[in-house]
């Protein structure tokens, strides 16, 4: 679909409200779900890469998309060394959500932003007829949000020792079928962090301030301060965090912060 202008891209990723260009980024092998290199800092003859990848344009727009819960559609191409390439030419793979960002230090040594991206369900939904239009309206259907907190007997256990309070900013949200909290891991569980689901790796967070550390708006010092917050107040703690994961975190999640 729409090859002709770029014969050279193994694949591309086209958000599903613009374009985002990304040249060469490899897709992993995860089917439904894909890990997706950013763009930015490689050569443009040989394709290695030789400078750290910013946070701009189409890898910021990728982000956005997570935040904002718009999908991008993801569109295969025949050069890639993936099980799934198509045989030949391009072929459009669907509607995938931002699930996760973050940086890492690539086999080259520099920094590239990496993107989990999960596929939508709902590219199965049957076709409406010619002139139908879908029963909600779109202003309706683009609020829905793609945030998806897992919750675990271990999260439940943390939640329970901070009585569901936020040890960031001590808000307790009290709702009609009781406090409301959420267990935030602090090393993200699953392909390709493997963070565990222990104690030492969860937080008790009101779901605002959850989505700040997911999105690497607030991140943790060593000394459990939180880093982003002006005066970067102390992280109520009543259980022990294990170091290693804080520095997985600001690593990998918290590097905008301060910059
Ligand atoms: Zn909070």
């Amino acid at each position: 679909m729409h090859a002709s202008r770029r014969e050279n891209s193994p694949d591309r990723l086209t958000a599903a409200r613009g374009r985002v260009p990304c040249p060469r980024a490899p897709f992993g092998a995860y089917g439904d779900e894909i890990v997706y290199t950013g763009h930015g800092g490689r050569d443009p003859n040989t394709g290695q890469q030789v400078a750290d990848q910013q946070f701009i344009r189409g890898n910021a727009a990728l982000a956005r998309n997570k935040v904002a819960g718009l999908p991008v559609r993801v569109i295969r191409g025949a050069q890639l060394d993936s099980p799934y390439a198509p045989e030949q030419g391009y072929r459009y793979d669907g509607l995938y959500y931002v699930d996760e960002y973050w940086e890492e230090t690539g086999k080259s040594g520099f920094k590239v932003w990496r993107y989990r991206l999960v596929r939508n369900d709902s590219v199965h939904r049957p076709p409406l007829k010619a002139g139908q239009e879908p029963a909600l309206p779109p202003e309706r259907r683009r609020t829905t949000t793609m945030r998806v907190v897992r919750d675990t007997e271990m999260s439940r256990r943390v939640k329970e020792i901070y009585d569901y309070a936020c040890q960031v900013c001590g808000v307790r949200l009290e709702t009609r079928a009781g406090a409301y909290a959420e267990g935030a891991h602090i090393k993200p569980l699953g392909a390709p962090h493997h963070g565990p689901d222990t104690e030492g790796n969860i937080l008790c967070l009101c779901p605002n301030h959850h989505v700040l550390m997911d999105n690497g708006a607030i991140t943790l010092s060593d000394d459990c301060r939180v880093l982003g917050l002006s005066g970067e107040p102390e992280l109520k703690v009543k259980h022990e965090l294990r170091l290693e994961y804080i520095q997985y975190h600001r690593e990998h999640f918290g590097v905008l912060t301060g910059a």
